[in-house]
């Protein structure tokens, strides 16, 4: 069993009627209908809970933290973004979702700029496969097929990816680096760009295969205890 933990901002599905009606009890709660299985217990947190939701408690428990975001970055305090940074250095994996690119703790994680130049036009988008292989790609065909997305386009300000799973290309010809995997001290950190909160994009059966072939791979191999830096005796 893995214990997912889904972390949305929740604001634009109390404020903005498209995103109600799109998701309305919330992304993370459509994200965790789809997850909840006799392999992943899932929970939710938000912002507006105790500590946004994620105490030392909720993180030691969770095995693969989601992350969605979008305009309340920077509401999340920067004790939370710690304790999400060197949960994932110690082992947890993290999957952020869309607009979480410019979140505090996928910024900190990558160390750059995370920026990405974006235009919201409905276009159809095609999520290509590049890497048949990989775990996150299991039981996908050559492209998903999203039918209205918001465009992401190059220039995307992250580090290289160690490994790339998903090129985007949009009706305008951008295209976008839609899948990537990081390793961050014992942690996987995997990033995928579709899921604009009013677009229905959650609810195609192929980006919801994405997010769970993500948990799996994104699980941890090893957990420490703790991120100390040891003075060593020589061995005898
Ligand atoms: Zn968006």
């Amino acid at each position: 069993m893995i214990n997912v933990t889904v972390w949305n901002e929740f604001y634009h599905e109390k404020n903005h009627e498209q995103a109600r009606e799109t998701y309305p009890n919330g992304i993370h709660e459509c994200i965790k209908s789809f997850l909840q299985s006799d392999e992943f217990q899932v929970r939710t947190a938000t912002l507006d809970d105790e500590e946004c939701g994620l105490t030392q408690e909720v993180l030691d428990d969770t095995d693969v933290l989601i992350w969605w975001a979008h305009m309340k970055h920077d509401d999340v305090p920067d004790k939370i973004v710690k304790r999400v940074q060197d949960s994932v250095l110690k082992g947890m994996g993290v999957i952020f979702l869309h607009s979480a690119h410019l979140s505090k703790p996928f910024k900190a994680l990558m160390g750059t700029t995370c920026n990405l130049s974006w235009r919201e036009d409905g276009d159809l988008e095609r999520v290509w496969v590049i890497n048949p292989a990989h775990p996150i790609a299991k039981g996908l065909g050559r492209y998903i097929e999203l039918p209205h997305e918001e465009t992401y386009g190059e220039p995307f300000g992250i580090p290289e990816p160690d490994e790339l799973v998903f090129i985007g290309s949009f009706e305008g010809s951008e295209v976008f680096r839609s899948g990537c995997c990081w390793k961050r001290g014992n942690g996987k950190i995997f990033y995928f760009q579709p899921g604009h909160e009013t677009n229905p994009t959650f609810k195609i059966r192929e980006v919801q295969q994405v997010i769970k072939n993500a948990v799996e791979w994104c699980k941890p191999e090893l957990r420490s205890a703790e991120l100390d830096c040891p003075h060593i005796q020589k061995i005898q």
